[in-house]
């Protein structure tokens, strides 16, 4: 299915056709990205400063960049698709020569881009910043914020530790990647406006169609792992009479399956929770007579 084969008359080469996947090298990005590739079945060795690793068992040959680099090298077509921050390839686009696409969201890398003052500075709203000066790594979706909202400001664009922008007197307030917020605190800054909220996304560029097939099977493997992630795996055992209430709080992937038990009036019953109801659902259960509920993580779903 993957392999292309050209042979020519001067020789019985066979060119096998790989996906080249761009990569942070070193980052945040980077644990879960190879994860994620371990979680999809592809094997590789990633050794210390290599920057290229083919997989042993699926037609992919992976990138290790700087993850600034990697929408400019996708688009270019050095890589074909490429794991990255959302905040970083909606920053670059404006400035690519060739269309990239988000072809899925990975779920990974939480963080939002957020407006962040010095503690006790006076700040109701966004117009606050009119004719302010404002330091940030990430310019483009910072001046699309402020023209929507009608406020001028100065930008000053740094490449690193934004947030003492502010106590050095470079800037009155900053526009930064927030996840927990204890850097801004340290900082003795507020968050005051989350501005753009991001993830680990696949990016590609418009790909052949023998390319195109290994993509739509890795995103297939990935909508699998994620899939997998949102859902646990339930069993519980019931009496007869509670069936009813109890099938009523389990959507399973079709129907609960229900399976007698030795002892006569009590059953079985398997199926699959959504992780973000499963606290409720569990409580609810056992108000039903639910009784030895185990719970089992799934490795992968396909539907
Ligand atoms: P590189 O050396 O590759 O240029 P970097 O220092 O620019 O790396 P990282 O700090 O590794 O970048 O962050 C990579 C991406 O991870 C960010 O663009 C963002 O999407 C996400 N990210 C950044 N900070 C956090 C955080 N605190 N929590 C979760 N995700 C984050
Ligand atoms: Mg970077």
């Amino acid at each position: 299915m993957y392999l292309t084969s050209y042979q020519n008359t001067y020789s019985s080469l066979t060119i096998v056709l790989m996906l080249r996947i761009a990569i942070q090298k070193s980052g945040r990005l980077t644990d879960e990205s190879l994860e994620l590739m371990q979680e999809c079945g592809i094997d590789f060795a990633k050794s210390g400063g290599k920057l290229k690793a083919a997989a042993y068992n699926f037609p992919v040959e992976f990138l290790f960049l700087r993850d600034d680099d990697i929408p400019e090298y996708v688009a270019d077509g050095v890589a074909d698709v490429g794991i990255i921050g959302e905040n970083v390839i909606a920053e670059e686009r404006p400035s690519l020569q060739r269309p990239v696409d988000i072809i899925e969201r990975l779920g990974f890398s939480r963080c939002r881009l957020s407006l962040a003052v010095p503690k006790g500075a006076a700040y109701s709203s966004v117009q606050d910043l009119q004719g302010k000066r404002i330091a940030t790594s990430f310019p483009n979706i910072l001046n699309e914020f402020l023209q929507q909202h009608g406020v001028q400001s100065e930008i000053h664009e740094i490449s690193g530790s934004v947030e003492i922008a502010p106590s050095i007197g470079l800037a009155d307030a900053i526009c930064d990647i927030v996840s927990s917020g204890s850097t801004l605190l340290s900082n003795g800054l507020s968050e005051v406006e989350t501005i753009f909220r991001s993830e680990a996304v696949l990016i590609s560029r418009p790909l052949s169609p023998e390319k195109q097939h290994i993509v739509d099977d890795l995103r297939f493997r990935i909508q699998s792992v994620g899939r997998a992630k949102k859902n646990k795996y339930i069993i519980l055992n019931a009496p007869s009479e509670a069936l009813p209430a109890i099938m009523a709080l389990l959507p399973g992937m079709k129907s609960p399956t229900v399976t007698p038990l030795a002892t006569s009036g009590w059953n079985a019953v398997h199926s699959v929770v959504p992780e973000d109801t499963f606290w409720e659902i569990i409580g609810k259960l056992k108000e039903a007579g639910a009784e030895g509920i185990l719970v089992v993580p799934i490795e992968k779903m396909i539907l």
